[in-house]
């Protein structure tokens, strides 16, 4: 069973993934990619040398085997466990809970070559429908705070295989990262009454200096604040705190859009690696438990996908600090990947 460990110091849990790699020698570094077709357990035919299917959209109906379009299968060597409570408990001075939750894999297509900008556009839509089901299901189980969604696109973004997927890890803690934004969203709507991100979205729409692109319904900016060279953030236009709010229609518009962002940073950048990230809103179970804790989440939260190019390396300062170095303006960024053709 892994372990959540609170670092009473940094204030932020930690997990121990015994399932994982443990000895000296199974770390390695930035290894290739396995290849195609036989080795790959996310081809086409190899369904059985993966976890059971946990969901699938399917042309065929079957029970999992071939005929599927997109298929959701447990991580071979998860994060965190299903099974199990909390048990959150202190050890001495320190704090640790087990380690539940769910370690999903989507994989995206049967074709191991086709990477997701290159899929049809209804075959996007499906994958955008696949991760509003996951977020939609793992937050009706109450040992779960959070839902992320994740895409890492790699070896050097951490992909450990090239047949294009997604992951899914429901926690039982609201991570960090998370809870400092839903925190500076909360207190940007308390004293002023308005959406941070809605603020951020109408001033980056005026000024446009980094806006990638925007239709009617989305929009994707550099921010003003970019950690990495050409990071990049997609929200929609309107407010709307919930991803899995979003219905087929809208779908299908962002998966257009996401296409066309992916694309404009592939031709840009010959193909990065990157991770990209969905912040929804948390599971909402938690505030009925405590009754007027979060009362304006609608209001003041704003989903987003964060687009992270891995074109630099984090290193020492960064580690040390929290500050990143960022060599690429924003609004350099922002002008080279508007001026793409796509
Ligand atoms: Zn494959
Ligand atoms: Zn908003």
């Amino acid at each position: 069973m892994p372990e959540l460990r609170h670092d009473p110091i940094q204030r932020r849990w930690v997990i121990i993934a015994t399932e994982r790699a443990r000895r000296p020698s199974d770390f390695s570094i930035e290894r290739e990619l396995p290849g195609n077709g036989k080795q790959c357990p996310f081809c086409y035919g190899n369904e059985a040398r993966t976890p059971p299917e946990i969901r699938a959209f399917r042309d065929i109906p079957s029970s999992d085997g071939p005929g599927w379009k997109v298929r959701v299968v447990s991580n071979k060597f998860p994060a965190l466990r299903i099974e199990g409570e909390q048990e959150r408990a202190a050890v001495g001075h320190y704090d640790r809970m087990n380690g539940i939750g769910a370690h999903e894999v989507i994989i995206e297509t049967p074709q191991h070559d086709k990477d997701l900008p290159d899929l049809p556009i209804e075959d996007i839509a499906a994958l955008m429908k696949m991760y509003r089901e996951r977020i939609v299901d793992l937050q009706r189980d109450p040992r779960f705070r959070y839902i992320i969604i994740f895409r890492n696109h790699g070896a050097a973004a951490g992909a450990s295989l090239a047949h294009p997927h997604s992951q899914v890890i429901a926690t039982p803690v609201t991570p960090r990262t998370v809870a400092i934004e839903l925190q500076s969203a909360r207190e940007h709507f308390q004293v002023k009454e308005r959406c941070i991100f809605c603020d951020i979205i109408v001033q980056e729409m005026q000024t446009h200096s980094r806006v990638v692109t925007a239709d009617a319904d989305y929009v994707t900016w550099c921010p003003y604040a970019s950690r990495f060279p050409f990071e990049m953030a997609i929200a929609p236009r309107r407010h709307q705190h919930d991803f899995a709010a979003q219905d087929d229609a809208q779908l299908m518009k962002l998966a257009r859009h996401l296409r066309e962002v992916i694309l404009r940073m592939r031709h840009a950048l010959s193909d990065p690696p990157y991770n990209y990230l969905i912040h929804t809103a948390p599971a909402f179970h938690h505030h009925a438990k405590r009754p007027g804790y979060w009362q304006t989440i609608e209001l003041d939260w704003h989903w987003h996908i964060e687009i992270l190019p891995r074109l630099t390396k984090t290193a020492g300062f960064e580690w040390g600090t929290g500050f990143y170095i960022n060599p690429t303006p924003p609004e350099d960024a922002a002008r080279f990947l508007r001026d793409v053709q796509v």
